[in-house]
């Protein structure tokens, strides 16, 4: 009889307690899962109550973002519209589309979102990438600053092709922000290709995140950034490219003032800060301008970078009140300073 009455006091007790911390932290599960979209991998890592379900939501959000927003071949997207000839935009494309102007801006030209064209022209991403000829990059360099927008009112020149790859990722991790900020004991690590959002209900959990060797495979990885919750983007020469037959090789990220590859100082670079697009952003930019030029471009944006240079140093913003820390951990690189 006492054994029974026992167990019945701790059954009430576990209720209460439940109802006390929170019944999610008790029942909390967790939950990886995979999908491809927004041409990269997503890779979902969720702890917490039901996280099935916020992994779904999630899913849901990033398939909108990709077919509906932010796509430029898929018919259904207002950006395919808005390359097509429609000039009016929803509020959501036209206060991402400010911003961006404003980051073109800022970054001096560096990040650019009207290189549609351009990234066409080279083919990098397809299965005919080619070295264009000098008249093919005036032709479609042209134009490109001219693009403006004015409320949810868009001006593309013609010729000129908005592209999101420099972005879209980003802005998918502010997106699935706005589904888990808030949730009650969630941990979450969810990456959508280059752009990394780690974030937990307890503010001072802490993350290590491997930053990859640019000289190596696609594990391989060359630091450890320790953070608490951020976004965290990469942009790095080995991503996607292609080589002529004299072995030249030509990679993704463009430098809008010559319409080749960046030919900047650096191989990889990392940013971290509390916008996926901002991130994603100025990983671009950075790695267009190269570690001193970025630096008044970080600062304004209240962001931190990781830069690894062409010469294997790993040169970062970070100091040491910071609340991220990074850890070289393969021998071939080494910590330089900031000039
Ligand atoms: P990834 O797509 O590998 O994550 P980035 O975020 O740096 O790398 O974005 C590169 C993509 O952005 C390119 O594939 C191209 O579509 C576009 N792009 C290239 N150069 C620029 C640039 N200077 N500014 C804005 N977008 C760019
Ligand atoms: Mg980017």
């Amino acid at each position: 009889m006492k054994k029974k009455l026992l167990a019945a006091a701790v059954a009430v007790c576990a209720v209460v307690l439940a109802v006390v911390i929170g019944a999610d932290f008790l029942f909390s599960k967790e939950t990886n899962e995979v999908l491809l979209s927004m041409n990269t991998t997503v890779s979902l890592d969720i702890t917490g109550y039901k996280p099935e379900q916020t992994a779904k939501e999630i899913k849901e959000e990033i398939m909108r973002l990709d077919t509906e927003l932010l796509s430029r071949t898929s018919a259904s997207s207002e950006l395919y519209a808005l390359n097509n000839g429609k000039a009016q935009v929803s509020d959501e494309l036209a206060t991402l589309l400010a911003e961006l102007k404003q980051i073109e801006i800022d970054s001096d030209g560096a990040f650019c979102v009207a290189l549609g064209a351009l990234s066409d022209l080279w083919g990098i991403n397809t299965d005919n990438p080619k070295v264009p000829t000098q008249a093919e990059i005036d032709a479609v360099l042209k134009n490109t600053k001219d693009w403006s927008i004015d409320g949810n009112t868009v001006y593309i020149p013609k010729g000129v092709k908005l592209d999101m790859g420099a972005v879209g990722k980003g802005y998918a991790c502010d997106s699935m922000m706005g589904i888990i900020y808030g949730l009650n004991h969630i941990k979450t690590v969810a990456a959508v290709g280059g752009s990394v959002l780690v974030y937990s209900s307890e503010p001072k959990e802490t993350f290590r995140l491997g930053i990859r060797d640019p000289l190596g495979q696609a594990t391989d990885y060359c630091a450890i950034l320790e953070t608490t919750g951020s976004c965290v983007s990469t942009s790095g020469n080995y991503e996607r490219f292609f080589e002529d037959e004299k072995g030249n090789r030509y990679h993704h990220i463009f430098d809008p003032s010559t319409g080749y590859p960046a030919d900047s100082d650096i191989n990889s670079v990392t940013v971290i800060t509390q916008y996926g697009y901002i991130s994603d952003a100025l990983s671009t930019a950075c790695f267009v301008l190269g570690v001193e030029k970025s630096l008044p471009l970080l600062e304004k944006y209240n962001a931190e970078a990781i830069f690894i240079t062409n010469n294997n140093e790993i040169i970062s913003t970070l100091s040491d009140g910071d609340s991220a820390t990074l850890t070289v951990t393969n021998n071939n690189y080494k910590l330089g300073e900031l000039r």
